[in-house]
């Protein structure tokens, strides 16, 4: 039983240069114009401390977008919070960082969406790789601790060797492997998503290698495939229903579909579903044929753009490597 919550996970807003086909974002973005001001944020952060909370997410859609950044982060040191900021890193220059650690933030985290810049560029829909690569060491650089973030799903999962080498290059502290979560965009494209069972099994000996080799070096976080969820049934209803009050080592606290009509009722019935159902029903329903990969919705980009080319310079998703093939 916890008496408080400790962690807040602060969405500031829900602007990003990047378009990541699993975005949690919501997918009718034009509903959401409005951001909470810096008044606004200062004032929610101070309620925050008031009920407990110490840890302090700084996520979005991209934080950085946000230019009183810096002021939320201050603010926040200022009232004893530990502040981590969940950023793709696009825009985190050194001199950035170095303003962001002179207002007292504690963490950095950051997304890469593949091993390769080629690879990780059509995951983004936009060139981001060397500039993520380039900041992580300015973060490392500048004392920060260094976590990296790497979003499984079937194109970039049989990297996971290299991705765990990756973090190893860039002298990250903690390693979160982080299976997709399917709502939002993710579940609107699951169907291209999802990994197979297959790929699921092949990369499970290679985690727990490197779980036992790096142990003192670097944190991996994975679930893996089978593993008893932490969350009970009345965890998951507890995490998706607003007004109550969630666990705060819910890893799933942060939803981003829409929802058009809360009923308290159906949601007091819903179950976990089982990977096994999952793979013996879902994915099967669902081919991953190539005419769709091409038409794939991605966030930000409007649906006239969905051709193989949408970013001059940019290899779409949608032209796989390795001959057209989806996985
Ligand atoms: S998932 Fe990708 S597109 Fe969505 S907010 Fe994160 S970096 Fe941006």
């Amino acid at each position: 039983m916890i008496d408080r919550p400790y962690g807040l996970l602060a969405e500031l807003t829900y602007r990003c240069p990047l378009h990541c086909p699993y975005c949690s974002n919501p997918m009718n973005l034009a509903d959401f114009g409005d951001e909470l001001s810096l008044e606004e944020w200062t004032r929610v952060l101070a309620e925050a401390r008031e009920l407990g909370v110490l840890q302090l997410h700084l996520s979005g859609g991209e934080p950085l977008q946000r230019r009183d950044l810096a002021d939320i982060v201050a603010e926040a040191h200022r009232l004893g919070f530990y502040t981590n900021l969940i950023t793709s890193a696009l825009s985190l220059t050194p001199e950035k960082a170095q303003q962001l650690k002179d207002s007292g933030l504690d963490n950095v985290q950051i997304s890469i969406q593949a091993a390769d810049a080629d690879l990780s560029d059509r995951i983004a829909g936009t060139r981001a790789y060397d500039r993520k690569i380039a900041a992580a060491r300015a973060v490392k650089a500048l004392g920060f601790p260094l976590t990296l973030n790497y979003v499984l799903h079937r194109y970039n999962i049989d990297q996971v060797a290299q991705l765990l080498e990756l973090a190893e290059d860039l002298g990250a502290d903690r390693v979160e492997l982080a299976n997709t979560q399917y709502y939002g965009w993710a579940l609107h494209n699951r169907a291209v998503l999802m990994p197979t069972r297959a790929q699921l099994e092949r990369i499970e000996p290679v985690v727990r290698a490197a779980i036992d080799r790096l142990a003192g070096r670097m944190q991996v976080l994975y679930v893996f495939l089978g593993q008893p969820s932490a969350h009970s049934a009345a965890e998951w209803r507890r995490a998706a229903v607003p007004g109550r009050r969630p666990d705060p080592r819910c890893r799933h606290r942060k939803r981003a579909a829409p929802i058009a009509r809360l009923d308290l009722g159906r949601l007091a019935d819903v179950q976990p579903l089982s990977r096994s159902g999952l793979d013996a029903g879902a994915v099967s329903k669902l081919p991953a044929q190539n005419h769709r990969l091409r038409r794939l919705p991605l966030p930000g980009v409007p649906a006239h753009w969905r051709s193989r080319r949408h970013r001059p310079g940019v290899p779409s998703l949608a032209t796989p490597r390795g001959g057209g093939r989806c996985h």
